[in-house]
C-alpha cells in the first residue's frame, strides 16, 4: 500500500490546465504524467436541447462561432461554453492522445488513449458533424492546423452518403454503450431538406 500512502486524502489536483496552444488559441495541457486509459477530466456544460443548441449558435453568428457542443446519445448537447469547464479547450487532433466518452449516465469524460507526459497537449478527434453546405468558408473555419504526420486538413466529418441514416444525435435515446460510441462534437444550423443524391 505504498502508493496509497502517497494519494493525498483530499480530491487530487487536476491533470491538465489550460495555456496557449501553438495549435489553437487555448489548449490543455497534463499536470503531470497521465496513465493509458486514465480519466483525465470531465467534459462539462449545461445539457441542454438540440433546438435550443441552434437557438444559442444562432445567436453567436454560426456554428463556426461555437464549437463547444457536444452532442449526446439522446439527442442533447452539452454546451461547453455554458457552465464548462477546461475541456471545452482541448483542441481536436487527428493523431490524439486522449478519447471523448459518453458514459451511462450521459456525461461525457475525457479518457486518456495512451500514456501522456506532463506538459503535453491533450487532444481528441472531434468528429464534427456540419448539416449545411461544406462551402469553402466553412472548410476554412474547420480547417485543422494539427501538424499530425496524418492530418486530415479538416475537423469536419465527412459528409456521409444516402446509404445510412446520417445523424445518430437525433436518433431516440437508446441503451447506453458507452464504450464503442464515438460522440461527436455538433455545430449545428438549421439543415436544408435532405436532397439524396
Ligand atoms: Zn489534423
Amino acid at each position: 500500500m505504498t502508493d496509497a500512502s502517497l494519494q493525498p486524502a483530499s480530491a487530487p489536483p487536476p491533470a491538465c490546465r489550460v495555456e496557449r496552444s501553438s495549435v489553437h488559441g487555448n489548449g490543455v495541457f497534463a499536470t503531470r504524467d497521465i496513465l493509458p486509459g486514465e480519466r483525465v477530466i470531465e467534459y462539462a456544460g449545461r445539457e441542454i436541447s438540440w433546438d435550443e443548441a441552434q437557438a444559442r449558435a444562432a445567436a453567436q453568428g454560426g456554428p463556426h462561432n461555437h464549437t463547444f457542443f457536444f452532442s449526446l446519445a439522446n439527442g442533447n448537447v452539452i454546451d461547453g461554453g455554458d457552465a464548462g469547464n477546461d475541456a471545452r479547450f482541448i483542441n481536436h487532433s487527428c493523431e490524439p492522445n486522449c478519447e471523448a466518452i459518453e458514459e451511462e449516465d450521459g456525461t461525457i469524460f475525457i479518457y486518456a488513449l495512451h500514456a501522456i507526459l506532463q506538459d503535453e497537449e491533450l487532444s481528441y478527434s472531434y468528429p464534427l458533424i456540419y448539416e449545411g453546405r461544406h462551402t469553402p468558408a466553412i472548410k476554412r473555419a474547420f480547417a485543422c492546423r494539427c501538424g499530425a504526420e496524418q492530418c486530415s486538413g479538416t475537423m469536419l466529418a465527412p459528409k456521409p452518403r444516402q446509404r445510412k441514416p446520417a445523424a445518430p444525435r437525433v436518433k431516440p435515446a437508446e441503451p447506453a454503450m458507452s464504450a464503442d460510441r464515438v460522440p461527436g462534437l455538433a455545430a449545428p444550423q438549421n439543415p436544408p431538406p435532405a436532397m439524396p443524391g
